[in-house]
């Protein structure tokens, strides 16, 4: 290869056109910035192509374990970096990233499941994790059953000779019941079933799903299998981010998994991956403080003569408050999310008005972010009739508590249920 043209511009004839810099300049330079620069944000790196030393190293190269690179796709230090913190927040050893949370689902049942098996979901599951089994995985002879999260005699019931997976949710994304999470795994165990967590609201905080109270280490963990976040939630914390995570503490299911994610090409982009770096350090305090506020909230509501029931885990008179407590323990923390079903005196277009009407409570799904969201939800239309007891006529709003403060949100909601209709 000819050396590049160089140097200064000649002067002696005006009429040369100047010399320009070689392009291949712009690509391929000796400059290395010096090593040894640390800062608190780690450096974020951006790939598809990953540059290898030699054939040889191209040709060892390993795109299961974190011992090198081999393409974008499979991993670059951003990504492991993430990766090995959240794997850690939630007590696991092994992860993988995916670009939302409902693609970690996704991930989770393809690699775990095929043609002629069953998975199992609870009926309160967050809707789309539902939707897929609908979908997708009925296509390709996958079946499904909806079980009462409440009732591990109802999980036990329904796993069959066909049955490899089962979803776990605490508490139920939308009406917030909280399972007796140790023993549903209990009884998947005893049929020698996979278990996998929505562990999006726990987000590693609230418990840990690899050790759950009362269980026995089996294969490495003493809880779930699997355990999957949104990280779009609080990981975020932005409302900017959609990413997921399927965390593991078994090497072997891991690595089904990360086939599975190598295959289907669920690789992340390093921007968002760098957000949620970026975040993750002030999560726990962010997680207290949504925290907070939900419960003052709830409690407020409670006492309104407009609300028949609140759901929130840590309110005595939810469904599941006595396992909310004995899974999460002392000084419980329980996140940000809560529902109340107003009283039934109240109609569906009377309670959308009331969404309607709150200024600082913005109507929008997800939850996790600075900025509290209201969604109105009809739970007769999400419910498989016959699975599970839902015993309320009014309506039903979940609140997604964001950072703000507690007092102005409470004026919110005090001035759109003043609004309300007077039903004599
Ligand atoms: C939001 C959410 C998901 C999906 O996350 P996305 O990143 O929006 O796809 C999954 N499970 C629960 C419980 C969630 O709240």
């Amino acid at each position: 290869m000819p050396e590049p043209a160089r140097g200064p511009t000649r002067y002696d004839d005006p009429m040369s056109a100047p010399q320009t810099p070689s392009p291949t300049d712009l690509i391929h330079h000796d400059y290395l910035p010096p090593d040894g620069f640390r800062a608190p944000m780690p450096g974020i790196h951006k790939a598809s192509t990953v540059i290898f030393s030699n054939v040889a190293a191209m040709r060892a190269r390993d795109w299961q374990h974190k011992t090198g690179y081999s393409y974008g796709l499979h991993g670059t230090p951003t990504t492991f970096t993430l990766e090995e913190r959240i794997s850690s927040l939630e007590g696991g050893l092994q992860c993988v990233l995916t670009p939302s949370g409902l693609s970690a689902i996704a991930n989770v049942n393809l690699a775990l499941l095929k043609t002629g098996d069953e998975v199992l979901i609870p009926d309160n599951a967050y809707g789309p994790n539902k939707a897929l089994a609908q979908g997708e995985l009925k296509a390709w002879g996958i079946t499904h059953q909806l079980y009462d999260a409440l009732s591990p005699a109802d999980l036990a019931a329904k796993i069959g000779p066909r049955t490899r997976l089962v979803w776990l949710e605490a508490p139920g994304s939308v009406t917030m019941e909280f399972p007796d999470l140790p023993e549903l795994v209990r009884v998947c165990r005893q049929h020698g079933v996979t278990t996998v967590l929505d562990n999006t609201w726990g987000a590693g905080l609230a418990f840990n799903a690899f050790a759950l109270p009362g269980l026995a280490e089996l294969r490495g963990s003493a809880g779930v299998d699997l355990s999957v976040q949104a990280l779009t939630k609080y990981p975020s914390g932005g409302g900017d981010v959609l990413m997921g995570s399927v965390v593991t503490r078994d090497e072997a299911l891991h690595l089904r998994v990360k086939l599975c994610h190598m295959r289907l090409g669920l690789g992340v982009g390093a921007n968002d991956v760098e957000a949620v770096l970026r975040s993750l350090p002030s999560m726990a305090l962010r997680y207290a403080a949504h925290d907070r506020t939900a419960r003052a909230l709830a409690q407020w509501l409670a006492g309104r003569p407009e609300i028949a029931q609140v759901l929130h885990p840590a309110w005595p008179g939810s469904p599941g408050h006595a396992h909310w407590r004995a899974t999460c323990g002392e000084g419980a923390q329980a996140a940000g999310l809560f529902s109340v079903v107003f009283d039934d005196q109240f109609s569906a277009a009377e309670v959308d008005r009331f969404c309607d009407r709150l200024r600082l409570f913005k109507l929008g799904y997800s939850w996790g972010g600075f900025m509290s969201l209201v969604v109105p939800y009809d739970i007769g239309t999400m419910r498989q009739p016959g699975v599970s007891a839902w015993p309320h006529r009014g309506v039903l709003v979940r609140f997604s508590i964001g950072l703000e403060s507690v007092d102005d949100l409470r004026a919110d909601l005090d001035q759109a249920l003043a609004a309300l209709p007077a039903h004599p």
